[in-house]
């Protein structure tokens, strides 16, 4: 049975959005993948699934999250109006916990007694240990040794939700290290159910990551048209993996009016090493099961990458925005540490919300644009976290910049 794939739908009977994604595994990782697959399917057409996702979406996350307009910012720079998708007020601050419910309740009803994740600054760690704890499984998280030392409060956050960390201390000791890590101890442990952290990885993840994250497009396509009694004209996101990225344009795609913005990390420059804008300045290669843009060094494997934010550290990308990309139907571009750091606080200083470092890019790219737009523009961004886990590093920034 063949099945074609279109812009967002389902990928092909293969995994693949057009020449991206697909199952880059051993037929022993396969044989798993096709377990979760089948189960994830059959959760689609289960209403009972369904409504207890729906139920803690709501009661637990504290959904649907707010569109938020930036009045005071959007009158400064005297342009088109910035609005948020308000991300950041879903418990535990960040739009991880969209997926980890989702898939911590597909491994309970698979039977699974553990899950595993990994995680680059330890939110989407967090999100599944509390996934993990509502749901009665054991858990363990992989975290570079690198992040661990990064975002300290989280690996307590970890601790107490019950999840024991693993440190990763491989390589350059981040986020891909802790992907190997993590998918070393699943393979091995036919109990154990991976809880993957954005739209990435072999087929189904990426599929799987962007249904759980759709109601972040849901939702805000149906807030603005009530708000502004219309579309927005941009939907911006930042991009690591892209999981509330493609959570975000989701709710936009068949609307081919709204552009759509995903922003990568643009680091300290486009010198190799010092960024993280795999789509901008990578191409196309296998990484962790998938094909996709990704960041190579000489030798053509995955390469250093460097970004403020440890969440968007990632030298690959969902296969998805890969597909996007290529049919023009996103465009990405990339913002630097210092453009973020800006955004950071000038949201914090106009508005009275703190954003994660990874949202403000985002952020700084709308604040690049709303200027060169006339205030009849609306530029929808998606806030995917709160800043709280950021402001031990950016006083330390401070510090180091005031000498
Ligand atoms: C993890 C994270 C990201 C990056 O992940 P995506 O999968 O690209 O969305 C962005 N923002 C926040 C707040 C995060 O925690």
């Amino acid at each position: 049975m063949s099945q074609h794939n279109t812009l967002g739908g389902k990928p092909d009977s293969r995994g693949f959005f057009g020449a991206y994604g697909g199952q880059y595994v051993p037929e022993t990782v396969k044989a798993r993948l096709d377990e979760l697959s089948d189960a994830f399917h059959a959760a689609l057409n289960d209403d009972s699934f369904q409504r207890e996702l729906e139920y803690l979406f709501e009661h637990y996350t504290g959904r649907p999250s707010p569109v938020f307009h930036c009045a005071n910012l959007s009158r400064m720079l005297g342009g088109a109006q910035i609005w948020l998708k308000r991300e950041d007020l879903n418990h535990l601050g960040a739009h991880k916990i969209n997926n980890t419910l989702g898939q911590c309740l597909l491994a309970k009803r698979m039977g699974k007694k553990r899950v595993i994740a990994e995680t680059g600054a330890g939110q989407h760690g967090v999100a599944t240990a509390a996934g993990a704890a509502l749901m009665g499984l054991e858990c363990a998280i992989c975290m570079g040794e690198v992040d661990i030392e990064r975002q300290h409060l989280n690996v307590v956050r970890m601790e107490m939700l019950g999840a024991r960390v693993l440190p990763a201390t491989s390589g350059q000791r981040t986020l891909k290290e802790a992907v190997d890590e993590a998918l070393a101890l699943w393979v091995d442990d036919p109990d154990m159910f991976y809880v993957l952290g954005s739209a990435v990885g072999p087929h189904p993840y990426p599929y799987m990551v962007r249904h759980f994250q759709a109601v972040i497009g849901r939702e805000a396509r149906a807030q603005m048209l009530e708000e502004l009694g219309r579309l927005p004209d941009v939907c911006l996101a930042c991009v690591g993996g892209g999981s509330n990225a493609i959570g975000l344009f989701a709710g936009f795609l068949d609307d081919r009016e709204v552009r759509l913005m995903g922003v990568e990390p643009g680091g300290r420059g486009t010198a190799y090493g010092q960024h993280a804008a795999s789509l901008c300045l990578g191409e196309p290669g296998v990484l962790h099961g998938f094909n996709s843009y990704m960041i190579k060094n000489a030798e053509g494997e995955a390469g250093e990458v460097y970004s403020i934010s440890a969440g968007l550290d990632y030298p690959s990308v969902g296969p998805e925005h890969a597909q996007l990309k290529d049919a023009g139907r996103a465009e990405y571009v990339s913002v630097t540490d210092q453009e973020a750091l800006d955004a950071f606080f000038s949201l914090s200083r106009h508005e009275g919300v703190i954003p994660a470092l990874e949202s403000s890019h985002a952020l700084a790219q709308a604040i690049k644009m709303a200027p060169t737009m006339s205030p009849d523009k609306a530029l929808l961004v998606s806030l995917s976290g709160r800043g709280d886990k950021d402001v031990t590093q950016v006083a330390a920034l401070m510090r180091a910049a005031r000498g």
